[in-house]
């Protein structure tokens, strides 16, 4: 026990990460920014059909501070 925590951004329980947020988000996460990463002028809508996951998850992502939300496209941090 103690291994564990609620998913900050589906709710999930989950064994813990690095990053606040379950492995199938942290997926997803990582997914996100590699696109960004090679095409920082993707819109948030493209990225969502290029990857399946929702523009809304996409946006919670930039809402938490994992991506830089800029006239719809994203900037990745570090
Ligand atoms: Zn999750």
């Amino acid at each position: 026990m103690g291994n564990y925590q609620i998913c900050d951004f589906c709710g999930n329980l989950s064994e813990k990460t690095s990053r606040k947020m379950c492995k199938s988000c942290e997926d997803a996460y990582l997914k996100i920014r590699s696109i960004v990463e090679v095409y920082p002028d993707t819109m948030v809508i493209d990225i969502s059909k290029q990857t399946g996951i929702s523009a809304s998850k996409i946006l919670a992502f930039a809402r938490n501070g994992y991506f830089v939300l800029k006239e719809g496209t994203i900037e990745g941090l570090e």
